[in-house]
C-alpha cells in the first residue's frame, strides 16, 4: 500500500515538473518506468514471503489439528476402555481393548501390554501380544523400563550400533523401531506397555505422550480393578485361616445344589467340628487353639479336588462340599481325612482327654438324604450330633445312623 502512495505522488510531482519544463517529458517516462519496475519486485519477493509464512502457518495448524485430532480419537478410546470395564470388570477384556487402541492410533505392527503378578490382589502374571504370534522382549527393557521406572523411544535399530546393541534381541525378531512405557501405580512400576514398528522409522515425541497417556489410564484401570479384587476376595474370606468364609460357602452351596437337581448329579456336604476343642483352649491358650485351626485348613484345603470347597462355617466347625459325589465316595473320603488328622501331630494335644487331637464328620447326600439344600445341611448337622453322641473321632453317615 505504501509503494502505491509513494509511486502517486511521484508521479504527481513528475507531471508538475514536465508542466514547467523543469525536464523532459521522455525522462519523466522512463523514471516511471524504473520506479514501476522496482515496485513489482518489492511486490514480488513480499509475496513470496508471505507466502512461505502462510504455508508454514498451516503445516503447523496441520500439526495441531492432527495432534488434536489424536488426542480426540484417543480420549474416545479410553472412554470406551473405562465403560467396557464399568460393564464385566475383567482385566483381560480391558487389556485387549487397549491394545486394539493403541495400535489403532499409534499405527504399529506389534503390541504388547505385560503385567507383573501382585500376591496381595492375586493377580497373576500377564502378557498379551498382538500383531505376531510370540514375542520377546529381552532383559533390557525390563531392566530399563521396570527396573529404572523409565520410557523408550528408539528409531531405525537396523542403522544404529554402538549402545543400541542391546536392543539387538528385537531386531532379531524384525523391529525396526519402538516405544515402551512403564504401567505405574504410585510411582511403582507394575508393567510395561510397547508398541513396535517392523518397517516405520519415525517414532516420535508426541507418540510417546500418547503411549503414556494409555499406559497411565491402564494403570488406573489396573488399580481399580486389583482394589476391588481383593475387596471382593476379603468379603469371601476367612480371615484366620485363608479358608472361604460362610458367606462364600452358602453362595457356592446354594449354585451347587441346583445344578445337581437340575442335571441329576449326586452332590454330598461333611460337617466337621474338632472334638473337645474348648478343652484344648482352656488347657493350651486362644493362640495355640487358632494355630490348630490354621493347620487343620491347610490338611483341609490340601485334601479336596479343585471342583469341591472346603469352607469355615464358623467357630471350630469346617464344611466340605463334595462336586458330583455319591455317599460311598463322600464316605471313603471323609474316613481318610479323619484318620490323616487323628495321626497329624498338634502341639500340646496329649493335653486333650484322649491325648490326641481329632475330628467328628457328618455326612449327608443329595439325592437320597434331602431334597432341599436346607434339609442337606440339617441332615450332615444331625450326622454330626450323633457321631459326637457316639463317641467322637469318627465319621457317620446320615442314612446309616
Ligand atoms: P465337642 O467335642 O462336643 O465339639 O466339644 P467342643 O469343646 O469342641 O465344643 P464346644 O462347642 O463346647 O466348644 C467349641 C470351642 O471352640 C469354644 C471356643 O472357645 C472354640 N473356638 C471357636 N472359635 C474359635 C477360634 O476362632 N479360635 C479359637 N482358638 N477357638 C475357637
Ligand atoms: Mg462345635
Ligand atoms: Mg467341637
Amino acid at each position: 500500500m505504501i509503494y502505491k502512495v509513494l509511486l502517486a505522488v511521484v508521479f504527481v510531482h513528475l507531471v508538475h515538473y514536465v508542466y514547467s519544463s523543469q525536464i523532459e517529458a521522455m525522462f519523466a517516462i522512463d523514471l516511471v518506468l524504473v520506479l514501476l519496475y522496482v515496485l513489482c519486485r518489492a511486490d514480488v519477493t513480499s509475496g513470496k514471503r508471505s507466502f512461505a509464512k502462510l504455508s508454514k502457518d498451516h503445516n503447523k495448524l496441520h500439526l495441531i489439528y492432527e495432534s488434536e485430532r489424536r488426542d480426540t480419537e484417543i480420549l474416545h478410546i479410553l472412554d470406551e476402555i473405562s465403560a467396557s470395564f464399568m460393564d464385566d470388570r475383567n482385566l483381560n477384556t480391558i487389556f485387549e481393548h487397549t491394545l486394539d487402541g493403541m495400535q489403532q492410533v499409534l499405527k504399529a505392527d506389534i503390541s504388547i501390554l505385560e503385567l507383573l503378578a501382585d500376591k496381595d490382589s492375586a493377580v497373576a502374571h500377564t502378557k498379551l501380544v498382538r500383531g505376531c504370534k510370540t514375542f520377546e522382549l529381552g532383559e533390557n527393557i525390563y531392566a530399563k523400563v521396570l527396573g529404572r521406572n523409565s520410557s523408550i523411544l528408539i528409531n531405525n535399530l537396523s542403522r544404529r550400533h554402538g549402545e543400541y546393541e542391546k536392543y539387538r534381541f528385537l531386531l532379531e525378531q524384525g523391529v525396526e523401531s519402538f516405544l515402551v512405557a512403564p504401567l505405574k501405580i504410585e510411582k511403582k512400576p507394575i508393567g510395561l506397555l510397547g508398541i513396535f514398528a517392523t518397517s516405520r522409522h519415525d517414532f516420535t515425541g508426541e507418540e510417546l505422550r500418547l503411549l503414556t497417556a494409555f499406559a497411565n489410564h491402564g494403570s488406573l484401570i489396573i488399580e481399580n480393578a486389583r482394589l476391588l479384587e481383593t475387596t471382593r476376595r476379603l468379603s469371601v474370606t476367612d480371615e484366620l485361616t485363608g479358608l472361604h468364609n460362610f458367606r462364600y460357602f452358602r453362595e457356592r452351596f446354594m449354585d451347587e445344589f441346583e445344578r445337581a437337581r437340575r442335571y441329576g448329579h449326586n452332590l454330598s456336604l461333611l460337617m466337621c467340628d474338632i472334638d473337645y476343642f474348648k478343652n484344648y483352649n482352656d488347657s493350651s491358650g486362644h493362640e495355640a487353639g487358632n494355630e490348630v485351626l490354621k493347620k487343620l485348613a491347610g490338611i483341609m484345603a490340601g485334601s479336596v479336588r479343585d471342583v469341591d470347597l472346603v469352607a469355615r462355617y464358623g467357630g471350630e466347625e469346617f464344611v466340605i462340599l463334595l462336586a458330583e459325589t455319591g455317599k460311598d465316595n463322600a464316605m471313603v473320603f471323609a474316613e481318610r481325612l479323619r484318620a490323616k488328622i487323628e495321626e497329624e501331630v498338634f502341639l500340646y494335644q496329649e493335653k486333650q482327654p484322649s491325648h490326641n487331637l481329632t475330628i467328628t464328620i457328618g455326612a449327608a447326600s443329595f439325592p437320597q438324604d434331602a431334597e432341599t439344600s436346607e434339609e442337606l445341611i440339617t441332615r450332615a448337622d444331625q450326622a454330626l450330633y450323633s457321631g459326637k453322641e457316639a463317641g467322637r473321632n469318627r465319621v457317620v453317615s446320615y442314612s446309616s445312623q
